[in-house]
């Protein structure tokens, strides 16, 4: 909560009919953890508890009799505090908030997430995830220490902000016209997040006035643009400049950057730092089929979206069935005379309730109005959506049917999603066949439905699984000698993720690059963020840091940019110059990944993905749990890495502990 506990109290009652009403459209978990914090009675969670039986809405059955009782119980101790014009309780202990957070999911949650989980619901308390100085700022030297950032997406803007209130001065290099990346740039139609809202926005400015759980584009980028405002700092960001190489000087410590602006006249800058916030997914991969330049007809990729090709009464082809390919294909099939999607693989994907629903006015108030209502769906959400599944995605070595599920968890998943898929299209067992995939659920992105099986259904959509041969000046013609005359082509064909930083060329020390150290697809770095020979270089959304099993990837962009800012801090208060991962840590470090990914659903032998590289190993997504990740880059340890100092700024008294 950011406002003040009693006024929120005060304005919660004022309107006694609408409290009631809002409570009775409100989600019941949020509402009743609210209640045992604002009471610390624990006897009515204990009787609610049972009927809650996972972290989605959708999953608890309390009956309306209990949920009354809640209802009753908080209009009465909110009455009460504003009555007696009470202050905040305290933050319940450790163990009883362990407690209220598996009732609140249905689920045992260890204690080991509890001090995650703290920081992430926050409750109105200091920003834990900020960094501070650890010695006075205005005896630091921060005007020579410059940082340049690359990219302005929702990475780059959580290094500005951090940057900003450490007085750090820094500047960032956008391509684009305005802030929001991968939000900006694609703006096909259907084009959602597929994480919960309440969750995937920065834990240190939330927003409870999301209109869907799962929210369109624009509001998104409302939401960035939003965001970029309330720090101000468009001012610091310049528009249009694609940063095209960067090299150290080893002389002097310094990165020199070098763009091209809107003009195409070439610039450079040096700063002290040098931070990609780049993403990974924002280079769209068009695959060279024969013929694709003589196609007459408008031929675009989802991400490039041409809102002039003008669809309606045209016969689209769409090539690409992920996660873009699901959002776009069902939004335009009501205006097309004739869709036909062109499958390569089947990709998994799930049903949720919320995924279509607007957020409703009663839960709209309770997260503007009732205490700890947001912190509490918050938690729920990430539960809901990050490691609760993570174990199952490991192969069991005694487990019969490898090669399409992988343990009994797995498999009951896989299951209960073909029932899905089946009832979907209507018991069509011919197109079943077609749309379930012959890999284990999550081996490549797990999807979320958009009506697409039903799409399928549709008079006016085919389905066609067979190989492309080539493309004509109207048609698309398939390997057995099928000629499909189409209108318009839409690539839902994804991006170039493997190709990490491409074409960004960075030149680190002794002749080190990162496109020969990497190769085309095999990036490695120590926790996604820096590798030896690219000193006070750090990567955000590097290698092995994409998010596959759930969970938001702001979240660790926040993970990552707290890990930079002590790093930085180090640096300033200690008057470091360099700052470069020690070889062995770097490799230790991929060790231990590579033998965590082994056995994991993405480095299966039947799947294909953009997950890993062309010999099988995980590259971009990660194998931790959140909570590991988040643990492995809650302190900056400088003894992992090889630090030069100038002389005369030598100052060991200074430790860097903790945040
Ligand atoms: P994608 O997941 O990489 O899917 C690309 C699709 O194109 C796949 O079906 C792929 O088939 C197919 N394809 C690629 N090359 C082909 C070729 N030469 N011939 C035929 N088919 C070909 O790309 P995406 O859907 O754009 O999604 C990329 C990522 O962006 C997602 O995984 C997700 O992380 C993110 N995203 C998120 C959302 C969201 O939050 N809702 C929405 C869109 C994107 P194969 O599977 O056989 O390779």
């Amino acid at each position: 909560m950011t406002k003040d506990f009693r006024a929120t109290v005060r304005e919660a009652v004022r309107d006694e009919a609408l409290l009631r009403a809002s409570l009775a459209d409100s989600d019941i978990a949020p509402m009743l953890m609210a209640l045992v914090q604002l009471t610390g009675d624990l006897e009515l969670m204990d009787e609610v508890a049972p009927h809650i039986q996972g972290p989605w809405n959708f999953l608890q059955t309390v009956p309306d009799a209990l949920k009354q009782t809640v209802r009753d119980r908080l209009v009465a101790t909110l009455k009460d505090y504003a009555a007696h014009d009470r202050p905040a309780p305290a933050r319940p202990t450790e163990a009883v908030l362990q407690r209220m957070m598996s009732a609140g999911v249905g689920q045992p949650v260890p204690a080991e997430y509890i001090a995650l989980l703290l920081e992430e619901m926050s409750f109105g308390e200091a920003d834990t995830r900020a960094v501070q100085w650890q010695r006075d700022p205005a005896q630091l030297p921060l005007q020579d220490f410059k940082v340049i950032v690359i990219g302005a997406g929702l990475g780059g803007l959580c290094a500005a902000i951090r940057l900003k209130q450490l007085g750090i001065p820094f500047e960032i290099l956008e391509k684009n016209h305005d802030v929001g990346g991968t939000w900006l740039e694609n703006d096909y139609p259907g084009c959602a997040v597929d994480t919960p809202n309440h969750f995937y926005s920065y834990s240190f400015h939330t927003n409870n006035r999301w209109s869907r759980h799962f929210s369109r584009r624009d509001e998104i980028l409302a939401y960035i643009r939003e965001v970029a405002q309330a720090y101000d700092l468009r001012p610091h960001i310049r528009f249009g400049v694609e940063a095209k190489r960067a090299v150290y000087i080893e002389s002097t410590a310094r990165w020199q950057v070098s763009w091209t602006d809107r003009a195409g006249l070439a610039h450079s800058a040096e700063c002290r730092s040098l931070i990609t916030a780049v993403g990974q997914l924002n280079r769209p991969a068009i695959p060279q089929i024969k013929g694709l330049e003589t196609f007459r007809g408008p031929a675009f990729h989802t991400a490039q979206w041409d809102h002039q090709a003008g669809l309606a009464g045209k016969r689209v082809a769409m090539i690409g069935t992920g996660a873009s390919g699901m959002q776009a294909g069902p939004s335009i099939v009501g205006e097309v005379a004739h869709l036909r999607v062109f499958q390569r693989t089947a990709h998994w994907a799930v049903n949720n309730p919320n995924y279509h629903l607007p957020v409703t006015q009663g839960h709209l108030w309770s997260l503007e109005h009732l205490p700890y209502y947001a912190n509490w769906l918050r938690f729920q959400l990430f539960w809901a959506s990050s490691d609760g599944f993570h174990a199952s995605l490991h192969a069991d070595p005694d487990w019969p049917t490898p090669a399409i599920s992988l343990n009994a968890t797995n498999h009951k998943m896989r299951e209960m999603i073909v029932d899905y898929v089946r009832g979907e299209l209507g018991g069509d067992e011919a197109l079943l066949a077609k749309c379930i995939p012959g890999y284990p659920p999550y081996g490549k992105r797990m999807l979320r439905d958009n009506h697409w099986y039903k799409m399928l259904g549709r008079d006016n959509v085919a389905l066609e699984t067979e190989p492309i041969s080539h493309i004509t000046a109207d048609a698309i013609v398939m390997k057995d000698g099928t000629v499909h005359p189409v209108d318009v082509i839409i690539f839902a064909t994804g991006f170039q993720a493997s190709r990490l930083l491409w074409p960004l060329e960075i030149e680190g020390t002794g002749g080190h690059t990162v496109r020969a150290d990497w190769g085309d697809d095999d990036p490695r770095a120590y926790l996604g963020m820096t590798a030896p020979h690219y000193p006070n270089l750090f990567v955000m959304y590097g290698p092995n840091t994409n998010l596959a099993h759930g969970g938001s990837i702001i979240f660790h962009s926040e993970c990552q940019v707290r890990y930079i800012m002590q790093a930085l801090r180090l640096m300033i208060e200690q008057g470091v110059d360099s700052l470069e991962v020690r070889q062995d840590v770097h490799d230790g470090y991929n060790r231990r990944l590579e033998a965590k990914a082994r056995d994991m659903v993405w480095t299966h032998p039947g799947v294909t993905s953009w997950y890993k590289n062309s010999r099988n190993r995980l590259t971009v997504t990660s194998p931790w749990r959140l909570l590991d990740y988040w643990e492995m880059t809650r302190v900056f340890d400088a003894g992992e890495f090889r630090l030069a100092r100038r002389p005369a700024a030598l100052d060991e008294r200074i430790i860097p502990t903790g945040t």
